[in-house]
């Protein structure tokens, strides 16, 4: 892509009341525009990134078995009075249609898929089963903040297990726990597993996901050998203390949520009465999981534990493109030509191997301006087409963690970018 012909460019400065690296860097770096305060327009590079964290989160719960559903945002109220949830969860946006219909918006979507499961299971040949979207969400927070982090719109994958027994249940929210520990470290994220309090969804077993950043907000005792958390506020623990899964030691450090898993028992199949007849004909009680991964989050969580004074500092796995390629404007003509002709062919034999290239090729910005933009944007590797680099048949090469650039020849540089880019 030319970034000439992208509508969505950097600013020059952060947004003045940016309250955190993420709010700071995305919107400078025109990834995100914020409609109001919690409601952000995802914006191509933006949407490229969360489509990669949502692919990579996908494919791990594809690997659990689970099948992919779109469920509504727009949802009927009596399903909410039956969890009796209606009047007791406080972020729940309420809507007053002009039929003098009531409705919620979608912050959860245990009111949905229980009702749904009750439509389709039977006997426990149906279970168990697992099924999960990736779709939006809305909670009436008060106070919304920290850019992507905590919002009033945002992304969310959830998904919901049913099954037969506790035995089941607890075997398949291991297998489920573990998936989502594969999925942070492919974004690039360093997670500690944190047992929980249920919070407004149930007193059952749950797991808070924290991934590791100075700039978290919530404190956690960590190994530092093993996933084992413990949130310190709760701590039976304390520092320097041996972790009970490993024997590592335990220190406290800062993280971000991003995610949670809780064991729902019996509270949705009881509020829809969702049962099973089992082998000997018996109704029984469907127990449920439910597992949540705020998507957009995510994104807003990677950008606060990778970046620097200048910029964003992306992950492979989840950067919106590789490479991001710099032409210099050269005031001779043919020497211009051969920059411009030079970059043109190497887009094309990187776009060929599916290598994904942003190409700042404008003409009427000055150098350093491409630099910042280059460490703003954040993408993983920097290659520089100059007049300089030409008369050394080279390109400029600087990844974006180092401060030091080294020249590579034109006819080594597809080779060395596409050894580069496999994560
Ligand atoms: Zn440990």
């Amino acid at each position: 892509m030319k970034y000439s012909s992208c509508f969505a460019k950097t600013f020059k400065t952060p947004p003045s009341d940016s309250d955190s690296a993420n709010a700071k860097f995305l919107v400078q770096a025109g990834f995100v525009d914020q409609t109001m305060a919690g409601v952000y327009t995802w914006l191509p590079f933006g949407l490229a990134v969360l489509r990669k964290v949502e692919q990579i989160v996908r494919e791990e719960m594809n690997a659990l078995g689970a099948l992919e559903i779109m469920m509504p945002s727009l949802q009927p109220k009596e399903f909410w009075e039956a969890t009796n949830r209606w009047d007791t969860v406080d972020i729940l946006f309420k809507l007053h249609s002009q039929t003098d219909k009531e409705y919620a918006l979608g912050a959860s979507h245990e009111e949905i898929v229980t009702p749904l499961a009750l439509k389709f299971l039977k006997s426990y040949k149906d279970l168990p089963f697992a099924t999960y979207q990736i779709n939006t969400k809305f909670r009436d927070e008060l106070r919304a903040k920290s850019g992507v982090l905590r919002g009033r719109e945002f992304r969310m994958k959830d998904m919901y297990s049913f099954h037969t027994s506790q035995e089941d249940l607890s075997a398949f929210y291991q297998k489920t726990l573990e998936a989502y520990v594969r999925a942070y470290n492919r974004c690039g994220l360093n997670v500690k597993v944190v047992e929980a309090s249920g919070g407004i969804f149930t007193k059952n077993p749950s797991h808070e996901f924290q991934a590791l950043t100075p700039a978290g907000e919530d404190v956690i005792l960590a190994c530092g050998k093993c996933e084992f958390g413990q949130n310190s506020e709760v701590a039976t623990l304390k520092e320097g203390d041996a972790c009970p899964k490993c024997g590592g030691v335990l220190s406290t450090v800062k993280g971000i949520e991003v995610g949670n898993i809780f064991d729902l028992g019996t509270k949705y199949s009881d509020a829809f009465d969702l049962n099973f007849v089992d082998e000997n004909g018996d109704r029984k009680r469907v127990l449920m999981g439910c597992y949540g991964i705020g998507t957009s989050r995510l994104v807003g969580s990677i950008v606060e534990a990778n970046h620097d004074d200048r910029g964003m500092i992306w992950p492979k796995s989840v950067a919106p493109f590789q490479v991001h390629l710099i032409t210099l404007n050269s005031k001779d003509e043919t020497v211009r030509e051969n920059i411009m002709g030079t970059a043109d062919d190497l887009v094309r034999d990187l776009e060929a191997q599916g290598i994904e290239v942003l190409w700042d090729d404008r003409e009427d910005v000055a150098p350093g301006a491409k630099f910042a933009d280059a460490d703003l944007i954040g993408a993983p590797l920097r290659i520089l087409i100059s007049e300089k680099s030409l008369k050394e048949e080279s390109v400029e090469w600087k990844e974006r963690i180092s401060a030091e650039g080294r020249l590579v020849k034109f006819v080594d540089v597809v080779e060395e970018i596409g050894e580069f880019v496999k994560v």
